[in-house]
C-alpha cells in the first residue's frame, strides 16, 4: 500500500478549534474519536505521521494579552494548553491501537518526552505517530508556524492543514455564498491576497523550502488518506 503514496511522511496540523466540534469550549470526545479513526487509516496505509495541535479551543495568547495579561505569559499558557490537547489525542489514538509519542517543546518529562529531532524521526521510522506539543516552545508564534517548522525538521513531504472547510476560498464561504474555492495557489498569492490559510510566518517558512501545504476538510471520511495518495481534495499551495 505504501507504494501508492504520494506523500510518505506527513505533518498534520489540527487547530484546537477543530477538536471543539459544535461545542463552544474544550475537547469534544466524538470529534477526537473521529480524528483518531482517520489517523489510524492513514498510518495503516504506511504514512509516517507527525501531528501538531493548536489550542484555540482552550486558550490563545492574544486573547489573554487583549485583557491586559503579559503577552509572553499568555503565550506560555497557550502552549501549555496544546499539551492538554496533545495528551487527549494520544489517549484517543492509543485506544484505537495506534502507537504514539508526545514530544513537548517545553520540557515536561513526567507527561511527555522532550522534543529531540533525531529521536522524533526515529519514532516516525518505526511507525509511531509523533504528536508535537507546546508549539515551537517560544512565545509570539502560533501552532501553524510550529507545524511548518516541525515539518521542515522531520523532512515531511507535505503539511496538511485540517480545517472545517474544504479548501481555501477568495472570501469566507461561511458568510459569502458566492465565495470561490481555489484548487491551487502559490505561497506568494496567499501572502499577496491576504488569504487566511495560516499565519504569514508559517507560509514564509514553507516557501523558503518549497514545502507544499494542503488545506482540506477534516470532517470528510477518508480525506487525509486521499491526500496522502495524491488526490487534491482541498487546496494545494506550492511555489508554482
Ligand atoms: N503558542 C505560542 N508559541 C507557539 C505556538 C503556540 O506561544 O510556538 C501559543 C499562542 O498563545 C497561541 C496558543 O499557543 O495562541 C495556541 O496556539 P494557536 O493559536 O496556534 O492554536 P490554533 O489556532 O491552531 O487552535
Amino acid at each position: 500500500m505504501s507504494g501508492n503514496l504520494k506523500y510518505k511522511r506527513i505533518l498534520l496540523k489540527l487547530s484546537g478549534e477543530a477538536l471543539m466540534g459544535e461545542d463552544s469550549y474544550g475537547i469534544n470526545t466524538g470529534v477526537l474519536e473521529f480524528v483518531a479513526s482517520e489517523i489510524k487509516e492513514v498510518v495503516a496505509a504506511g504514512v509516517e505521521l507527525g501531528v501538531v495541535i493548536g489550542a484555540g479551543n482552550i486558550f490563545r495568547g492574544v486573547a489573554g494579552a487583549s485583557k491586559g495579561m503579559d503577552r509572553t505569559t499568555a503565550d506560555n499558557m497557550g502552549m501549555l494548553a496544546t499539551v492538554m490537547n496533545s495528551l487527549a489525542m494520544q489517549d484517543a489514538l492509543e485506544r484505537h491501537g495506534v502507537i504514539t509519542r508526545v514530544m513537548s517543546a517545553i520540557p515536561m518529562q513526567s507527561v511527555s518526552e522532550p522534543y529531540i529531532r533525531r529521536r522524533a524521526t526515529r519514532h516516525l521510522e518505526k511507525g509511531r505517530v509523533v504528536i508535537f506539543a507546546a508549539g515551537t516552545g517560544n512565545p509570539y508564534f502560533t501552532t501553524d508556524s510550529a507545524g511548518v517548522l516541525r515539518a521542515l525538521e522531520i523532512d515531511a513531504d507535505v503539511v496538511i492543514k485540517a480545517t472545517k472547510v474544504d479548501g481555501v476560498y477568495d472570501k469566507d464561504p461561511m458568510i459569502h455564498s458566492d465565495a470561490v474555492k481555489y484548487d491551487s495557489l502559490t505561497y506568494d498569492e496567499v501572502l499577496r491576497k491576504g488569504l487566511r490559510v495560516m499565519d504569514a510566518a508559517g507560509i514564509a517558512l514553507a516557501k523558503e523550502d518549497n514545502l507544499p501545504i494542503m488545506v482540506l476538510n477534516m470532517g470528510v471520511v477518508g480525506n487525509i488518506k486521499k491526500a496522502a495518495i495524491g488526490d487534491n481534495v482541498g487546496t494545494i499551495i506550492t511555489s508554482k
